[in-house]
């Protein structure tokens, strides 16, 4: 009963990881999908293509434009939102709450507008900023992977400026010093009713 009361809310279940652009959200994520196969990863709907590599239903949902409204529509997304003016992304409710019925953990990476939804949809979720070791380090990231051109990178860089600014909305700030320990931080953070004890 004491663990039920320390443990039994949604909150340290629905861990949402949110962060700035070329922060590594996704490769935390990714790491975190190989290497702790407890933790459900939500997979998201998006009208971006597939890169190489990517597989349908495992990385994303790649959708069309007409079934994102779709989704939309129908209430079929827990928050959705348009990421660096481009595609459109979002979470598909019912897999999030049918994991948490079953008393899984389960992990949204997620924009920094989607976290705030997630908030607003469900409150007592566990919101994670992830944070790069500093802002020369994140520049360094954002123009090594060589992604986005020059005009690009610096639209990034402008969001991201005001997104770390908010990160103290956030329950807690995990630093992206190495990805293994930055995965286990999160992972630390996530309490499964299932298979512990
Ligand atoms: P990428 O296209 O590089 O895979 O992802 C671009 C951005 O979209 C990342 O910041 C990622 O966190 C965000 N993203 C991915 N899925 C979702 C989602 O379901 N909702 C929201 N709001 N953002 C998402």
């Amino acid at each position: 009963a004491e663990w039920v009361a320390a443990h039994g809310g949604t909150g340290d279940r629905l861990v949402v990881l949110a962060g700035p652009t070329a922060v590594g959200k996704g490769t935390v994520a990714g790491y975190i999908r190989d290497h702790y196969p407890e933790v459900k990863l939500s997979v998201s709907a998006t009208t971006r293509a597939p890169r190489p590599g990517e597989i349908d239903g495992e990385h994303y949902f790649f959708v069309d434009d007409a079934e994102f409204d779709r989704l939309i529509e129908t209430g079929e997304l827990l928050e959705w939102a348009t990421v660096h003016n481009a595609s459109r992304y979002g979470t598909p409710r019912g897999p999030v709450e049918q994991a948490i019925a079953a008393g899984d953990s389960v992990l949204l990476e997620i924009d920094i507008q989607g976290a705030r939804s997630v908030r607003r949809a469900m409150p007592e979720a566990t919101l994670v900023f992830l944070q790069p070791p500093s802002w020369d380090e994140l520049v360094r990231r954002l123009v090594g992977r060589g992604t986005e051109g020059p005009a690009e990178q610096q639209r990034r860089l402008e969001t991201a400026k005001v997104e770390l600014a908010s990160a103290d909305e956030f329950d807690h700030q995990v630093v992206n010093h190495e990805v293994s320990e930055a995965a286990q931080k999160v992972v630390d953070l996530m309490r499964p009713r299932k298979g512990r004890h």
